[in-house]
């Protein structure tokens, strides 16, 4: 088995655990590997361990890997593309025309203009709200107090579908302190369909605390490290 495949085994495992020790349905909690600094090679491995749903942050990065990758299947299925870095206006056009989903859409005016970008013969793009749950001024997001009123316009807008809410949390090593900020997530969300809106995910937890994030009801997380192993950021040669 490629290191790849053993490390997916392994996030699985933790992901099933987590899943159990919550008192949760088995399946409950999708598993999106996050590729982004690893090139199509990574991504191959990842699929012949049955892995189809990948995690970007660059646009270009992304871009180059898809079509690296295009036709690839995974039981059938295509491969789904998430964006999940920060998302500049000049950026939108290319992420509504090749990607499936945005978890880190952090502003009405960047889901408008994916709206209005989205191609009319693909499916709505699939979104979901980013929070700043731990209120730091460098982190992007909607703060708790904005999340009623932008999450209401975006699911109103017709080329999107609103499925939920990201966050990332603080880096946080005490995993007794790790679950605070999910849990305050897991609020707004369940005031949200509360108040009416059709919303199925919860989009958190990382390779350092997906038990938490689990344990709080996250049914998707986003695993990179763990999976492709520590990221090189230095300029290529
Ligand atoms: C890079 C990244 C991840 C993956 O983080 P790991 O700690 O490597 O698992 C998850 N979510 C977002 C938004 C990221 O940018």
């Amino acid at each position: 088995m490629s290191n790849i495949a053993a490390h997916l085994d392994d996030v699985l495992s933790r992901i099933s655990r987590a899943t159990a020790d919550a008192g949760r349905p088995a399946g409950s909690v999708r598993l999106l590997a996050v590729s982004k600094t690893f090139g199509a090679e990574a991504v191959r491995a990842a699929l012949g361990a049955g892995q189809w749903a990948f995690g970007e942050n660059y646009v270009q990065e992304a871009l180059e890997k898809m079509a690296a990758l295009a036709g690839e299947t995974v039981d059938g299925k295509p491969l789904e593309w998430h964006f999940i870095g920060p998302l500049q206006s000049n950026k939108t056009r290319a992420v509504a025309e090749h990607f499936d989903w945005v978890h880190s859409v952090d502003r009405l005016k960047i889901a408008q203009r994916l709206s209005a970008q989205r191609p009319v013969n693909l499916p709505p793009l699939q979104v979901c709200l980013q929070v700043n749950i731990s209120g730091e001024a460098s982190k992007s997001g909607v703060t708790p107090d904005e999340v009623p009123a932008v999450a209401h316009a975006i699911a109103a807008l017709p080329n999107l579908t609103l499925r939920g809410l990201m966050a990332i949390p603080e880096p946080e090593d005490d995993p007794a302190r790790q679950r605070a900020p999910f849990r305050a997530v897991r609020a707004l969300f369940d005031t949200l369909r509360a108040d009416g809106l059709a919303l199925d995910t919860l989009s958190m937890g990382m390779s350092a605390d997906l038990e938490a994030a689990v344990a709080e009801g996250a049914t998707m997380v986003r695993i990179g490290t763990a999976i492709f192993g520590a990221r090189d950021y230095s300029p290529r040669a």
